[in-house]
């Protein structure tokens, strides 16, 4: 899944990271799965719904030079990265995905696509479209998972054009505004009719973990 290149791992690079931490996946198709975060300062894309507000500024964050972010992921023993935000693919990934790919990580990117993917691709990307800021076409054809929030009934039609736009047959999943308390029950009833979909409840917060 990921594609190689040498000019690539000769570039020192840091990261600026809002939080690193280890916990369980919450949402999609890896949840569940114990994995090491790593969410990177940034994003330009406006959700209302957002819940990482506070991860939205481009700067004043710590920057990690990869040896260190390496370090703190190898102080846990799961071997699953997420890249998360933010929006991660404001910064240019591909050494960070590189290196923790050459350390054997399976590295999982989450993204909203609102810019183009990494020239070195991360062997799970969790798609996220937003209608506030249109993605990049690159993601449509290379996500393994699709990931639509649904915040109004409205919502469903626009996630049928996103499935509809992706070639790559992805895992597709709609997920409740954690916000709209009625969502999770539209969601229900969407699917009875709608079974090319899951649903994708955000674990972590009903478990109050990070
Ligand atoms: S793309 Fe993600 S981080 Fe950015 S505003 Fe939307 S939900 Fe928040």
């Amino acid at each position: 899944m990921s594609s190689s290149s040498s000019a690539i791992s000769s570039k020192p690079k840091s990261y600026p990271l809002v939080e690193h931490f280890y916990s369980l996946q919450g949402e999609g198709y890896w949840s569940g799965k114990p994995a090491y975060f790593l969410r990177l300062g940034g994003c330009d894309v406006g959700c209302s719904w957002c819940d990482t507000k506070y991860s939205w500024a481009m700067h004043g964050w710590q920057d990690y030079p990869i040896e260190e972010i390496l370090s703190q992921v190898g102080s846990v023993p799961a071997r699953h990265v997420v890249l998360t935000g933010g929006e991660p693919t404001l910064h240019s990934l591909s050494p960070l995905i590189e290196t923790l790919q050459q350390a054997g990580y399976f590295v999982q990117i989450e993204t909203s696509g609102a810019y183009p993917p990494p020239e070195r691709l991360p062997d799970w990307i969790t798609f996220s479209p937003k209608r506030f800021k249109p993605p990049h076409p690159a993601w449509y054809a290379i996500a393994h998972e699709l990931k639509v929030v649904i915040h109004a009934r409205s919502d469903f039609r626009w996630a049928e054009k996103q499935y509809a736009l992706c070639t790559g047959a992805p895992v597709a999943f709609l997920q409740p505004d954690s916000y709209r308390p009625e969502a999770p029950q539209w969601i229900i009833e969407y699917l009875r009719t709608h079974p090319h979909w899951r649903m994708s409840l955000q674990i972590h917060k009903y478990l109050s973990i990070p």
